[in-house]
């Protein structure tokens, strides 16, 4: 059964009545994401401070057959923390300590409700570097980024989430707590399940603590921003820097309604009337940053660059980052609905993804701005409409259809950092194939044979037993609700 007065009794007699949100003002607060158009109300939010009321939580709802949302900071862009009906959100912020930072080992252990920028600040603090930085890292945690394995600005050189996870802590959809990996940076003992649950989206556990691999910090670091009349002048500058054997570890694109959104909105001085711009980073020994940085602007010049800045410090550098990470509230400020997308091709394919990216929105008549991480292939293409017109979202709805399966022919896939969750559970099929569907549907029974764990996300879970699952259903229209 859903949340009952039952569950309500024994969650307050574990957590105490101040941990066991239910006033209709605050399950409001947790009944979104930052995914449009999605919303519904929790039951119940409960406030978890260690690993052992996570299990106890996870045993009540297994017994009382009470869906569970584990959730960070609500950042995600596809639904997947936004509440199932009859449901309790379990909210992790509150176990935010850094329990150690080992500069022998290279390594931080953590808690999954550190924000992100506040482990980064930590480490350089001791001349150390965590490199996955995606674009809401000041406000989004730890345990959302293993979730969902974030990427953001510097997976080209760096790689994202997964490849920083060198051990947990996870409780089990059924209540164990297990602990996986650890320090060492070899480990071969037995499957790497580890590796198995980061971008599970909440579906096969809820993490309690990190081992984290840390990083030397670079030496040091050249920004650059470089403004183009033509985008593809812009995309072929990223396959000759790629070319040229040089791996910035940022390079992001803008194409032009994006860099008009930002301009409008926080007055940066860029270049309207310009078609794209690409924010590139280096890092590593001062001497090869300062000749990679000499070569990528000559790149820049030979592919016609109108405009070519160098940051002589880092003030500078981050009024060059400044337009980049503006973009998405930029862009979520021009209309009513902003539908960011996640689509990822490979590299040599950015410029015709971008290409087909304009030619659907022509057809459709529809606003699609498009920025993202050009050096790993990850387009955001971001609608901006206005959800109650019907009939332009029906458009959107076909637009990004025909988007997601023009990336999958090119050999990429529909989601790249944001994760599948509700919004493209549709479309996992077309990347997965039914035999990989079904694979991931047995995994998900055999670990949560209840269907607790944030059920309805990513595909539709069964129950091993007979009857409906708590909580089945697709989360309404935030609209609905209001
Ligand atoms: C402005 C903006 C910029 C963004 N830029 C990027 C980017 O560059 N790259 C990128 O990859 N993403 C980006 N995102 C998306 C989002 O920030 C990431 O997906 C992030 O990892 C979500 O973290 P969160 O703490 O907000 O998690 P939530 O949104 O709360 O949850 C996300 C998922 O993780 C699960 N979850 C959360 N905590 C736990 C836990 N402890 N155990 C198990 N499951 C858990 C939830 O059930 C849910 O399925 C951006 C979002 C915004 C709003």
């Amino acid at each position: 059964m859903p949340y009952s007065p039952r569950v309500h009794h024994r969650l307050v007699e574990r957590l105490g009545r101040e941990r066991v949100l239910v006033s209709p003002e605050e399950l409001l607060t947790y009944s979104y994401d930052a995914t449009p158009m999605l919303g519904h109300r929790p039951e119940a939010v409960a406030i978890v401070k260690n690993a052992d009321e996570v299990a106890f939580v996870h045993r009540l709802a297994n017994e009382e057959l009470c869906p569970l949302v584990p959730r960070g900071s609500g950042t995600g862009l596809s639904g997947g923390s936004v509440p199932v009906p009859g449901s309790v959100v379990l909210l992790m912020t509150h176990m935010n300590r850094i329990l150690e930072i080992d500069s022998r080992n290279l390594t931080a252990t953590v808690e999954p409700g550190v924000i992100t920028g506040v482990l980064q600040a930590e480490v350089e603090k001791l001349g150390l570097f965590y490199p996955p930085d995606p674009g809401s890292a000041r406000i989004c945690t730890l345990g959302g980024n293993v979730a969902e394995n974030a990427g953001g600005l510097r997976g080209l050189k760096y790689g994202v989430t997964k490849n920083y996870v060198m051990g947990m802590e996870v409780v089990l959809p059924t209540g164990e707590l297990l602990k996986l990996g650890g320090k060492c940076v070899k480990d071969v003992a037995g499957y790497n399940l580890s590796d198995f649950l980061v971008g599970s989206e909440g579906l096969l556990g809820t993490f309690t603590q990190f081992t984290l691999k840390l990083l030397p910090k670079p030496e040091a670091r050249k920004t650059m921003l470089a403004v183009y009349d033509s985008i593809s002048d812009a995309a072929e500058t990223v396959s000759d820097i790629i070319a040229a054997h040089i791996l910035p570890c940022t390079l992001e694109f803008l194409d032009q309604m994006t860099v008009r959104c930002v301009e409008e909105s926080f007055q940066l001085g860029l270049l309207t009337d310009c078609g794209a711009l690409l924010l590139i980073e280096v890092d590593g020994r001062q001497p090869v940053v300062e000749e990679d940085a000499r070569t990528i602007m000559d790149i820049c010049r030979k592919r016609h660059a109108r405009s070519l800045s160098l940051a002589g410090g880092e003030d500078e550098a981050e009024g060059l980052r400044a337009a980049r990470r503006a973009a998405f509230s930029a862009l979520a400020r021009a209309r009513p609905t902003c539908i960011l997308e996640d689509v990822t091709v490979p590299r040599s394919e950015v410029a015709p993804m971008v290409e087909v990216v304009r030619r659907i929105a022509k057809e459709e008549d529809l606003l699609i701005a498009n920025f993202g991480h050009a050096g790993d292939g990850n387009l955001h293409p971001t609608c901006l409409t206005d959800e109650r017109n019907e009939s332009e979202i029906e458009r959107v709805h076909r637009a990004f259809t025909a988007i997601f399966h023009a990336a999958v022919r090119m050999g990429g896939t529909i989601t790249g950092e944001h994760g599948v969750g509700i919004a493209k559970k549709p479309f996992l099929e077309c990347v997965a194939g039914p035999e990989g569907l079904e694979l991931m549907k047995k995994l998900k029974a055999t670990l949560d044979p209840n269907a607790i764990l944030n059920p309805g996300k990513m595909f539709e879970a069964k129950p091993r037993r007979e009857g409906p699952l708590p909580g089945e259903g697709r989360a309404e229209p935030r609209r609905a609700q209001r």
